[in-house]
């Protein structure tokens, strides 16, 4: 759980020994990794895909105001309204009046990241409203008041056993006295009680996967038709979405629908993709009275123009969280905010500033697995290696690493030098472990020896290795 007040070392020096999370987090993405590994190998076109969707958003982004404006008349002219919503307060009040000019009482959410970004519910529950959750994963965390955990599966990081557990404190009095241990029945449970909510709420905020300039449409995917019945059912359907989600017509929508499912769920589809355009018509059977679209800027456009703007590509698919083995090692509450994993310790620094979340760009590897599998090809381990660049030049790195680094870069910088120090250093530290050929303690490396040995480097430089391989001697 995010715990305010605690520190990322000390939020992983939890995780990390915490069994039941290694356990869920060990059968969640190894899960996903092998099915999007299978989809991906039966879909030949799969590159080309990437490639293309590369290229349409890198087009849109170069274009966005234009396609926003389009977007903008789009909906205007099928009945909607569109908000421009600068910062997260801004939005968050948009929300707030747009609920109270329609005396509601009750929202119903469908699962959007971007209102979690934003921070809706809070400021809605502060403000009387009574909010519920429809994804089932929302709704599990949102009865046990915790943020999500990882960006498609936000309640990842729970057992079943805790989930029938929260069901039997909050289902029991509505009447629900059986304890479940089935996850089936959870599923079954949950459906009855949300059914309820979703024929008494006023208002159904939902995200936007993407936003169609074309046609003014916003779609959503869902795996549990939860989307579906929060925006039909409501009065009034509020879609929150970060500007960059605009694609410019529907065909292109398709292109990343293929890949947002296979990358995210190892699935060839998603079960519901649901395309909305405005609100009812007077043909139409069922839809709210009032369709508004808050498009929310929230250091977006700071992004655009600057070295992080390929991270407007993203497609919040997940993909790139469920193959990080920093992520599958602590789980998403580690990192702080809404946003986990390589993506988040891109977006995080970027939205709350670069001071506010120093360790997460420096919590990574840079194996480059996220870059691999990024359906839309973000190098998010350049992405991060700027980010720790800016925060040395902003004088935020601590000053052991500073002059760590400064010497690093000294010696790399010369040749003969870096030559002369590794001659030195490495037959000394191959000494110092040779007697249990590893090494438990080390000057400035105090973070690793702490909690592991480092294993001694064995045998000669690795220019001495290259220089006898190219003379034949192995
Ligand atoms: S950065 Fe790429 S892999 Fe990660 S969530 Fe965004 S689109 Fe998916």
């Amino acid at each position: 759980m995010q715990a305010s007040g605690t520190t990322f070392p000390q939020r992983v020096s939890v995780a990390i020994v915490d069994k039941r999370l290694q356990a869920a987090l060990a059968r969640a993405s190894g899960g996903l990794a092998q099915r999007r590994a299978a989809l991906v190998a039966a879909l030949p076109e799969f590159e080309a895909l990437r490639e293309r969707a590369r290229c349409v958003k890198e087009h849109v982004l170069a274009n966005l105001d234009g396609y926003l404006e389009r977007y903008e008349e789009q909906v205007t002219r099928r009945g909607g309204q569109v908000h421009w919503a600068a910062t997260a307060e801004d939005a968050r009040a948009i929300i707030l009046e747009i609920c109270r000019k329609a005396n509601a009482r009750t929202v119903t959410k469908g699962k959007s990241m971007v209102s979690e970004e934003i921070g809706i519910n809070p400021a809605l529950e502060a403000a009387g409203y009574e909010v519920i959750e429809t994804d089932l994963g929302e709704y599990i965390i949102q009865l046990a008041k915790e943020p999500p955990s990882h960006i498609i599966m936000p309640a990842v990081h729970m057992t079943r056993q805790q989930v029938g557990d929260l069901f039997d404190e909050h289902h029991r009095p509505l009447g629900y006295t059986k304890h479940l241990t089935e996850v089936s029945e959870m599923v079954d449970e949950a459906r009855q009680v949300l059914r309820g909510h979703y024929f008494r709420a006023d208002v159904g905020i939902t995200g936007g996967n993407f936003l169609v300039a074309e046609t003014g449409s916003s779609i959503i995917v869902t795996n549990e038709g939860n989307g579906d019945l929060t925006q039909t059912l409501a009065r009034v359907h509020i879609v929150t979405s970060g500007i960059e989600r605009v694609v410019p017509t529907l065909e292109d929508a398709t292109t990343f629908l293929r890949l947002l499912a296979r990358s995210a769920t190892g699935q060839e589809t998603e079960c519901y993709t649901t395309v909305s355009t405005g609100p009812r018509r007077a043909d139409d059977l069922d839809g709210p009275q009032e369709y508004h679209v808050v498009l929310v800027d929230n250091g977006r456009s700071k992004m655009l123009g600057g070295p992080f703007r390929e991270m407007l590509r993203c497609i919040r698919c997940g993909a790139c969280l469920n193959h990080c083995p920093v992520y599958t090692s602590i789980g998403g509450h580690a990192y702080g905010w809404v946003y986990p994993g390589p993506m988040g310790s891109v977006l995080t620094p970027l939205i709350n500033g670069i001071d506010k979340a120093y360790d997460l760009p420096n919590a990574c590897t840079l194996n480059g697995r996220c870059q691999a599998v990024c359906p839309v090809k973000i190098p998010l381990p350049g992405l991060l290696r700027e980010l720790r660049r800016q925060q040395f030049e902003s004088g935020l790195t601590p000053a052991p690493i500073r002059w760590a680094l400064q010497v690093w870069a000294a010696l790399a910088k010369r040749a003969r030098l870096y030559h002369w120090a590794t001659r030195i250093a490495i037959p000394l530290l191959s000494r110092l472990g040779r007697r249990r050929g590893a090494l438990s303690w080390l000057p400035l490396a105090g973070g690793w020896t702490g909690t592991r040995d480092l294993p001694a480097p064995q045998g000669g430089t690795f220019q001495q290795a290259w220089r006898k391989r190219r003379r034949g001697q192995r």
